[in-house]
């Protein structure tokens, strides 16, 4: 191909928007915003105590370690330091979630203009999520390194931009004497000095340098290339952030949308309300992993380094268990769950009820077409396993009672044959 074929094919394909493909289930998609939103947010709150107890005990001589209390040691300003970079994480995140919560539901043909999607909300979202992963890099990153240098580097370059436009009243509230002159010795510097001079230092200058050194500190495994996922999610943002030509063009047509309606039949959307609510899910799996595997991580490594023993162990125990819970209730959401089933059910006239450990019942009506078995409300996918003969099935998570069964309920049988079932459960799992 040669230039006028790459421009031929650019202005063909590039001007005119092809159809929206929908490709999840709104309801489920719509649910499971709600539900990764709200854990987040709970999460959040918890963290938040667990930060003013933070601050609290930097305060503290007899509680942190003895680099941290001597005035002639450059750590001891670190004591202030800290909870700021903490507080700041904590606006980013809530900012965040005010921009992922899931959508107002719409039954009414004349609201459904409050879910069209188009550039403008595109743009909130996805530089609302660049804000998130860009500060949480830079503020961890500072946690986690506690140098002087690079902690002067990062507030003096910031300081220098805020300077360069901020208005009279603005500058009024940040700028005293001490910071000018603070900022005056920077300014003396050449810009070729900046990152590596008396009174500054930046090792890692570029986010994904930054990412890579966090992943090695941490000593993360990354198993589900969280790493690239991150870095990923900071170069798709920049197009948005940056209002690049792609951005621009996938998020505005001139033509009326479909309208759709929910399976459940209650819910209206448009396929750019879907497409949207897709994106919006994308973006909070990856934040939720990035504050799980590297956020909390980073702020219990730094706590370790300004703590004395029996300080930090509380706090490592409450933040791990913050770490637990919120991976423990993702995991729920868009998991595969085994049925086992008696055998001529399937192709039965009866509707077929599945209870899913979401708790949400699944009424799978006839023809019972294997596209249908799946959670509406947590979007986790069903797989039956056929059975001849009714009875309760030892598994690893204890006795299972077949769907279509006569059998009583596990729990409503007498105790002792209750433990006898147990009993062979436990046999399973040691065959095993
Ligand atoms: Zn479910």
């Amino acid at each position: 191909m040669n230039d006028i074929d790459i421009l031929k094919i650019l202005a063909e394909n590039l001007s005119n928007r092809k159809s929206n493909a929908i490709l999840s289930n709104y309801e489920v998609l719509c649910n499971n915003i709600d539900y990764v939103n709200k854990t987040l947010k709970f999460s959040l709150l918890r963290l938040e105590q667990t930060q003013k107890s933070i601050a609290d005990k930097m305060q503290d001589d007899t509680l942190v370690n003895i680099d941290f209390q001597d005035a002639n040691n450059p750590l001891f300003y670190f004591r202030t330091i800290i909870p700021r970079i903490l507080l700041n994480g904590s606006n980013v995140c809530n900012k965040l979630l005010l921009l992922t919560e899931a959508d107002e539901k719409i039954s009414k043909q004349e609201n459904l203009y409050k879910c069209e999607r188009s550039f403008s909300k595109y743009n909130d979202l996805v530089t609302g999520a660049r804000q998130y992963i860009d500060s949480l890099v830079a503020d961890v990153y500072q946690l986690v390194l506690l140098e002087p240098k690079s902690l002067n580097y990062h507030i003096l370059v910031s300081l220098n931009s805020f300077n360069k436009y901020a208005t009279k009243s603005l500058r009024q509230g940040l700028f005293n004497e001490p910071i000018n002159d603070a900022l005056t010795e920077f300014e003396k510097l050449n810009f070729d000095k900046w990152k590596n001079s008396p009174i500054t230092k930046c090792a890692h200058d570029t986010f994904a340098k930054k990412v890579n050194y966090l992943f090695q500190e941490l000593n993360i495994t990354d198993t589900n290339n969280l790493k690239d996922e991150i870095k990923n999610l900071f170069k798709f943002s920049s197009e948005f952030a940056h209002i690049g030509f792609v951005s621009t063009f996938f998020t505005s047509t001139y033509d009326n949308e479909v309208i759709l309606t929910s399976e459940s039949g209650t819910l209206l959307y448009l396929p750019s309300t879907e497409n949207f609510s897709e994106l919006k899910y994308r973006i909070l799996e990856t934040a939720m992993n990035f504050y799980c595997i590297v956020y909390l991580p980073a702020i219990i490594d730094c706590c370790m380094k300004v703590f004395q023993k029996d300080t930090f162990k509380s706090i490592k125990e409450e933040l791990i268990f913050q770490i637990n819970d919120v991976k423990a209730r993702v995991a729920t959401r868009n998991s595969k769950y085994y049925f086992f089933i008696l055998n001529g059910l399937i192709e039965s006239k009866q509707v077929i009820s599945l209870k899913c450990r979401c708790n949400a019942v699944r009424l799978w009506t006839p023809p019972h077409e294997a596209g249908n078995l799946f959670c509406l409300e947590c979007g986790s996918v069903f797989n039956l396993i056929v059975i001849d003969k009714d009875g309760y099935i030892p598994t690893d998570e204890g006795p299972a009672r077949p769907v279509g069964s006569s059998l009583p309920d596990v729990n409503e049988l007498p105790i002792a044959e209750q433990e006898i079932l147990f009993e062979q459960c436990n046999a399973c799992k040691v065959k095993k």
